[in-house]
């Protein structure tokens, strides 16, 4: 009986110790993935330029012209968009 309790113990300790380094190794895959991805472009992988707009930080890659935005960002440009094709795509994320 008693043998099954520090086995039962044991098991807990280690399903503990597990379920630690899982955390670890996630948080050590993310920050792999951040590292790897930081300043890449989502569409093609080229290291973005850095554009000052307006007081607004623009991420744009020369390769394929994708651009990326702060949160903020959009809505700080939006507000100085008089045709409202900002505004529009700002609505996609309010649905
Ligand atoms: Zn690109």
């Amino acid at each position: 009986m008693e043998d099954d309790y520090f086995a039962r113990l044991d098991r807990e300790r280690i399903e503990k110790l597990r379920t630690a380094e899982a955390a670890q190794a996630e948080a050590e895959a993310r920050e792999a993935a951040r590292a790897l991805h930081h300043h890449k472009c989502g569409k093609c992988g080229s290291s973005m330029d850095t554009h000052l707009h307006r007081g607004v930080q623009v991420e744009v890659c020369p390769q394929c012209g994708a651009v990326l935005l702060d949160k903020g960002e959009l809505e700080t440009l939006a507000g100085e968009d008089k045709s409202g094709a900002l505004a529009g795509i700002l609505s996609i994320f309010r649905k």
